[in-house]
């Protein structure tokens, strides 16, 4: 049986860079869907699951879960020998809690939930840069007040990445409407996940980091 963490927040909290950390301090495997659907878009392939995927990630709108779990599912059976998870945007509502409970048992799990005051997150989702090849993120803001100290993440070298010197350009689901529209259905749809999950018997850490971490490339 497979055990790991459940990583939680806001968008814009820091779930993509912590789950880099994570992944690659603890060697687990992180299943993200959003990088899921990042990676099938940027491959440019025209096809209607790729049209679907497009207009709801571009408008801030949740994939559906069918879409959603074919993903997660051929993930996980491309790692199956993966012991350690880290879920980094999966369950984002109810249903999806109760079709994931039916792939792992939940209960060996730990939520990460990640706060951040909105915003802090509403200036460095703003920044954020992420590079068209390779998905490296930047973020050309950085917040020192309040107690945050959390620098900018310039690229090396102007606005190329400095993995691959690709382009670096903004998502387009970082813009201020779109990004208040994450907000409320986080909000609406992901927020009351948290409860069910303790329910099953997970352990819930609370965390509301005030230090920027450099992003780690995957
Ligand atoms: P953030 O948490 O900052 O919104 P993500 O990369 O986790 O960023 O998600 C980006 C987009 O990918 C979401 O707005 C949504 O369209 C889609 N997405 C991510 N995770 C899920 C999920 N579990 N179910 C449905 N759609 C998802
Ligand atoms: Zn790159």
């Amino acid at each position: 049986t497979k055990s790991g963490i459940v990583l939680f927040g806001i968008p814009g909290a820091g779930k993509g860079t912590y789950g880099r950390l994570l992944a690659k301090d603890l060697g687990g495997l992180k299943v993200s869907p959003g990088d899921l659907f990042r990676d099938l878009l940027r491959r440019k392939e025209e096809s209607a699951l790729s049209r679907r995927i497009e207009s709801c990630v571009n408008s801030g709108k949740l994939v559906d879960d069918h879409t959603t779990f074919e993903l997660i599912t051929a993930c996980l059976s491309e790692n199956s020998s993966a012991k350690f998870l880290i879920l980094d945007g999966v369950p984002r509502n109810l249903s999806q809690t109760t079709l994931l409970s039916q792939h792992l048992n939940l209960s060996r799990f730990i939520l990460l939930n990640i706060e951040l005051e909105e915003s802090v997150l509403m200036e460095k989702l703003q920044g954020r840069r992420v590079c068209d090849h390779c998905g490296r993120n930047y973020n050309i803001c950085a917040v020192h007040r309040d107690g945050f100290d959390m620098p900018a993440l310039m690229p090396l070298n102007g606005s190329e990445c400095d993995d691959c010197h690709s382009p670096i350009s903004q998502r387009h689901d970082d813009t201020e409407p779109i990004i208040r529209k994450r907000i409320e259905l986080y909000r609406e749809e992901s927020l009351p996940v948290m409860g069910v999950l303790e329910g099953l018997g997970v352990q819930r850490l609370d965390f509301a980091p005030k230090k920027g971490l450099k992003d780690y490339p995957e």
